[in-house]
């Protein structure tokens, strides 16, 4: 028999089912995305994500983890299923439930008498109660489960999470869901689900918080010609603030805030496109112009391709092969040495030496 399930196989879901299933549970991945179960069931993973490919075999090879778009064949056995679709933001800032709810009334009639729904999405306050509600099954218990993973590291967080809230108002079902976790050595918060639901926000608005705060100061340090790497590592021997999430960068990046940075690459873009800019881009994740890239970008595959006959270059992610590109081979293919290190991950003597115009934020 599984023990769990898994409803909406994105990063979240994903990321927990393989690592579950590394814990040594049987996991079942329930999605409705034909293609995507497809590809997982054959090993292929649509995320780039260190450690999860390997994962994901593991559980296949160990029949430990499943993958399927049937919702009785992946839920009907599990004690526990957990909610994990994405719950993306409506014009007007709200939060859009509908998968949740779509994917409640989908599992409603499958789940075994007195399972565990764990809602791992994040969700608006008051949404395990609106959820019960939703699914009447009142052998069923609905637990808040918030997860904390960041994109880049979500692997390593999920097994080494700084702590596990768990919320519910049936202590023995609380006990059901720890048990899962049973093999990870972290802090586990056993509250009520609003409780739950209000420390994943509580949490996401302190580092959004510390970002903005960081990013502004940023901008004083270019104003009034302070260094802003010496003035975070100043501030930082602070232990009260420390030096955690203070990192200037174009926005608000950061893997709790993906809506955040897409619309953000889409306003650098869009402006520069706006202005008659012509805009060559790499990304190491990314191959061609899906997901709300603009047709009229053109996507490289080599960070130095993307260098050829620009009269500037863009660095807005610290991914490793760009922090190690050689500055003399950026310099033979530009038409002029303009350099934007949003990230500040460049070295800007070595830069500058070459020529480069170099600007940096808050340098
Ligand atoms: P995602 O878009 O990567 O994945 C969601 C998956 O759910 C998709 O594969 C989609 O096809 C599937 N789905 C949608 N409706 C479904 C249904 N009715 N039945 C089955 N599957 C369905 O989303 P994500 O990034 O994994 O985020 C999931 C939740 O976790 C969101 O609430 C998000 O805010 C939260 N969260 C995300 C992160 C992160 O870093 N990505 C971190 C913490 C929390």
């Amino acid at each position: 028999m599984s023990e769990i399930a898994i409803v909406g196989t994105g990063y979240v879901g994903l990321t927990a089912g393989a690592c579950f299933a590394h814990l040594g549970h049987r996991v079942s991945c329930y999605d409705i995305d034909e293609s995507k179960i497809s590809k997982l069931s054959n090993g292929e993973i649509p995320i780039v994500e260190e450690g999860l490919e390997a994962l994901v075999k593991e559980g296949l090879q160990s029949n430990k983890l499943s993958f399927s778009t049937d919702p009785q064949k992946a839920v009907s056995e599990c004690e526990v299923v957990f909610l994990c679709v994405q719950t993306p933001q409506l014009p007007d800032g709200t939060t859009d439930t509908s998968m949740i709810d779509s994917a409640v009334s989908q599992i409603a009639e499958f789940l075994p008498e007195n399972s565990v729904l764990v809602n791992k999405s994040t969700v608006p306050v008051g949404s395990a109660k609106k959820v019960f509600e939703n699914l009447k099954r009142s052998d069923v218990e609905v637990v808040s489960n918030p997860e904390f993973l960041r994109e880049g590291t979500a692997v390593n967080d999920f097994l080494n999470p700084e702590r596990i809230i768990i919320g519910s108002e049936n202590e023995n079902a609380a006990q059901i869901v720890a048990e899962m976790y049973k093999k990870i050595e972290a802090p586990v918060l056993i509250t009520d689900p609003i409780s739950a639901e209000t420390i994943k926000y509580s949490a996401n608005a302190f580092l959004v918080t510390k970002l903005s705060f960081i990013n502004s100061i940023a901008a004083v340090c270019e104003g009034v010609g302070a260094n802003i790497d010496d003035v975070i590592e100043g501030i930082s021997y602070d232990s009260r603030i420390g030096d955690k999430y203070m990192k200037p960068g174009p926005g608000w990046g950061g893997s709790c805030f993906p809506k955040d940075t897409k619309s953000l690459i889409h306003i650098v873009i869009n402006r520069l496109l706006s202005e008659g800019a012509k805009v060559k881009a790499h990304d190491p994740t990314v191959s061609d112009n899906k997901e709300g890239i603009p047709p009229q970008v053109l996507i490289v595959n080599d960070p130095i391709v993307a260098c050829d006959d620009a009269n500037a270059v863009v660095l807005l992610t610290d991914w490793d092969e760009y922090k190690s590109i050689d500055p003399n081979e950026v310099l033979k293919r530009t038409s002029d040495p303009n350099l934007i290190d949003t990230r500040n991950v460049l070295d800007v003597k070595e830069w500058k030496n070459l020529g480069f115009a170099y600007q940096g934020t808050g340098r």
